[in-house]
């Protein structure tokens, strides 16, 4: 191996690998991104920042563009049952008591966090960024990490001290080094779509599940132009090509006024609930989609992957400068890891199930007994939304004075 050039490599730049950029560059590191794609994409996906991933943000110094760009929401789970027309609200609970902001999520898409990621990152006099790089290969030994990419001008070689693969589901990374990604694929595929619709003319709260087992969807406003997140699902036989051709029968079924709906943007996507057998193999380390992949209703997905990372960027500098010994990326692993497979993954299999599968009138009785146990009720809303931060793993790196 050749003495390594950076200190960290990552591997691609959605939002989970430009941030953990972001942090570590923050610390003074040398960072250097290879992301395959020219640019940042910007396919509809993640749109969600639950109230316990803003902390986050603050650290990293985004926050406030963040907030500046994107839509501010104080409301909570919304259950539409689209059969009886029910409606069970969480409504309007702060928590400003324990976060100290006048709102608890914020809606933005994903590829906007990604451009105010890499905004900041650019700022940072050690971060470097490769687009138009794709990595082919991985090699380790006890010094440092060897990547082979297809660059803009040819192959090229890059070398590191410690790689992170955020380089999503189908990570090279992570098959590089030999990983298994294990659990299941879903027999259904996701149709996200931008829309424009005055979803708020018919009471939708910002953020709403309609529970139907043909017409059930997650609709969530993005922004204060009228532009809303609709996803739905169909049988995954049914050919990928055709999606936009059945999409009108979806639509004229599903909204009030059919006529009004006008699609901005669409992306199919398959599902998974998998994670990696390992968040590390050895200077190798894996977060975001590269290390868990999971449906996205309840838009967890994207929010384990930045949980992920504020607990990495801080561990992995501390080990970069000598300051802490490597097993603590070890117990990061390990931590992070459980966090998706025990809590993430089994809730948003439910969470899929409650939309998208109730067909059997009893089981759906018994899963809206506990939403509805709380709607109207604020204390219980607030303890409820509070129970969530139990995705979060605590800091490994010991916080100053703390
Ligand atoms: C319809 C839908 C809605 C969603 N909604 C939510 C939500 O509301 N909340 C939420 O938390 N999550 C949500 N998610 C999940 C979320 O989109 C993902 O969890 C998120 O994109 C993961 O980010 P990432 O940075 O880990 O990976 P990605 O965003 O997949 O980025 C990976 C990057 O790596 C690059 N890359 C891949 N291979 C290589 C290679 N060999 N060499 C170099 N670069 C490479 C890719 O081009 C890409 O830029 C949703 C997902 C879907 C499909």
């Amino acid at each position: 191996m050749t003495t390594p050039t950076t200190d960290v490599l990552v591997v691609g730049a959605g939002p989970v690998g430009l941030l953990t950029a972001l942090g570590l560059a923050r610390s003074g590191l040398d960072v250097t991104v290879l992301e395959r794609e020219p640019t940042i994409g910007d396919s509809p996906r993640a749109m969600t920042y639950l109230w316990f991933v803003l902390d986050g943000l603050a650290e990293l110094g985004v926050l406030p563009d963040v907030e500046a760009e994107g839509l501010r929401s104080l409301d909570g789970l919304t259950l539409r049952v689209h059969r009886t027309g029910e409606v069970v609200e969480w409504g309007r609970v702060s928590l400003e008591d324990v976060t100290g902001r006048p709102y608890n999520n914020i809606h933005l898409g994903q590829d906007r966090l990604g451009r105010i990621a890499l905004r900041h990152l650019e700022a940072q006099p050690g971060a470097s960024m490769h687009w138009n790089t794709r990595v082919t290969g991985v090699d380790q030994d006890d010094d440092g990490v060897r990547v082979t990419a297809e660059g803009p001008d040819g192959p090229e070689v890059f070398t590191a001290r410690w790689l992170v693969g955020t380089d999503g589901a189908g990570s090279t990374v992570r098959q590089a080094v030999g990983l298994g990604f294990e659990g299941m694929t879903w027999p259904e595929r996701f149709v996200a779509t931008n829309v424009r619709y005055p979803f708020d003319e018919y009471g939708y709260n910002d953020a709403n599940m309609v529970v139907d087992p043909r017409l059930g969807a997650v609709v969530a406003k993005i922004d204060d132009t009228g532009l809303w997140r609709v996803t739905y699902a169909e049988d995954l036989a049914l050919p990928v090509e055709s999606v936009l051709d059945r999409m009108p029968a979806f639509f004229e079924a599903f909204v009030p006024s059919p006529g009004e709906y006008v699609l901005e943007h669409h992306s199919p996507y398959r599902m998974h609930q998998r994670a990696a057998e390992s968040f590390r193999a050895g200077r190798v380390l894996l977060a975001g989609d590269a290390a868990h992949a999971t449906n996205p209703t309840g838009g967890l997905g994207l929010t384990c992957g930045l949980l992920d990372l504020y607990v990495l960027h801080p561990a992995l500098a501390a080990v970069v400068r000598g300051e802490l010994a490597d097993d603590v990326l070890d117990r990061w692993a390990a931590e992070r890891r459980q966090r998706f497979v025990e809590i993430a993954s089994p809730m948003a299999s439910e969470f899929k199930r409650l939309v998208y599968h109730s067909d059997d009138p009893d089981r759906l009785e018994a899963d809206l007994a506990g939403p509805r146990s709380i709607a109207g009720d604020p204390e219980k809303v607030h303890a409820a939304q509070l129970g969530m931060a139990g995705l979060r793993s605590a800091p490994l790196v010991p916080v100053a004075g703390g």
